[in-house]
């Protein structure tokens, strides 16, 4: 969520907090709760502030406020009203809601809110409040059915908030646990699979899959490339054949194996694997690779290696290397499946 959306959000949910303070000076007007009355002036002013915090970009002031006062709120309504109403339960639902400010503030760089400490200090309101309630009963008696109703509308809503404070999180972890997955197993540059993650991958499927070929590609001369045209020309020919070999290959799992070597998995035959190997060198030696305005010639080559019975990976991928410069001895920009 960006600046612009969290403040979005804070304006609705303040306008909406804004709303139950009218609603409940209503009936705490028809309640007789005169004090009560009172103090949502007060209250009502904190939220209308809150609008023009919001819109001066003051959040961590605004957020410091609503927490000071919601919990100053809690405490004054359960020691008039008892807390046989209710509303002691939201100190429940800020505690989840004041971490989550923490973790936003971290991640969006603004001022620390220490949560632990904000935390304990709500929990000694609500001690205090709920303590003095049950000692000495509410000052001001509200009739038992609308108390109930109260106790059944703020627990419902308690309860929604955590409910779905559970579910922000967990989206959360799962989101940034994809992320540092694909962090983990991609190369930056191509955005092809990085080495790591192929072998693993090799090392799991190599028993049980139906692709029982892997094909090493290298680039021809690339250190000429970047010698003649530039280290940035180099990565660009990196990047572009990438994506040429995503685009031939779709149903396959490309890596990138080291600096200008490919590895290429998912063929289940040797004719299919040779005729998608020719197939990329061919494109690529065709390809118009332009940076700059200048224009580079570039060729690969590769080697096809069939897996066997009683054959590692490391073996399995040695004989693709071994076919791979075969093919570099042999005058290069070629396919090489036997040698
Ligand atoms: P051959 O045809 O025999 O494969 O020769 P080559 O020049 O392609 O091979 P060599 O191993 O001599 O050079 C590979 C070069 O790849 C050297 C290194 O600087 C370059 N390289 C490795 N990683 C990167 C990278 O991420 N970006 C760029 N631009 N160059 C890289
Ligand atoms: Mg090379
Ligand atoms: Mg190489």
């Amino acid at each position: 969520m960006n600046l612009e959306n969290i403040r979005k959000l804070t304006f609705v949910i303040n306008t909406i907090i804004l709303g139950l303070v009218f609603g409940l000076a209503g009936f705490f007007y028809l309640s007789g709760a005169t004090f009560l009355v009172w103090f949502s002036i007060p209250t009502a002013l904190v939220y209308i502030l809150g609008y023009w915090l919001i819109r001066k970009d003051h959040l961590d002031i605004y957020l410091r406020l609503v927490y000071f006062w919601l919990t100053l709120y809690m405490c004054v309504t359960t020691v008039c009203l008892g807390y046989k109403m209710g509303f002691h339960l939201y100190c429940l639902s800020m505690i989840p809601i004041i971490f989550y400010s923490e973790y936003m503030a971290r991640s969006l760089g603004k001022k620390k809110i220490n949560a632990v400490a904000v935390s304990a200090l709500i929990i000694v309101c609500y001690l205090g409040a709920t303590g003095y309630s049950a000692y000495s009963g509410p000052i001001y008696e509200v009739d038992s059915a609308i108390t109930m109703a109260f106790w059944l509308f703020n627990s419902a809503i308690v309860f929604y908030f955590l409910i779905v404070y559970a579910r922000i999180m967990l989206k959360l972890v799962d989101d940034s646990e994809e992320k540092l997955t694909n962090l983990a197993h991609t190369d930056r540059l191509t955005g092809l699979y990085n080495r790591h993650f192929m072998m693993t991958h090799l090392e799991e499927s190599m028993s049980d899959s139906k692709s029982k070929f892997v094909a090493m590609a290298d680039i021809d001369n690339f250190k000429g490339i970047n010698d003649h045209y530039g280290h940035n020309a180099g990565d660009y020919v990196l990047k572009t054949i990438s994506s040429l070999m995503k685009k031939s290959a779709p149903s396959c799992e490309i890596s990138r194996w080291g600096g200008e070597e490919f590895l290429i998995f998912g063929i289940d035959s040797e004719a299919k694997a040779l005729a998608l190997m020719e197939d990329l060198r061919k494109k690529i030696e065709d390809y118009d690779f332009t940076f700059e305005g200048e224009k580079i010639a570039v060729t690969i080559t590769a080697g096809i290696a069939a897996y066997r019975e009683g054959l590692s990976v490391d073996e399995w991928i040695n004989e693709a290397d071994e076919k791979l410069y075969f093919g570099k001895n042999h005058g290069k920009n070629r396919v090489i499946s036997k040698k």
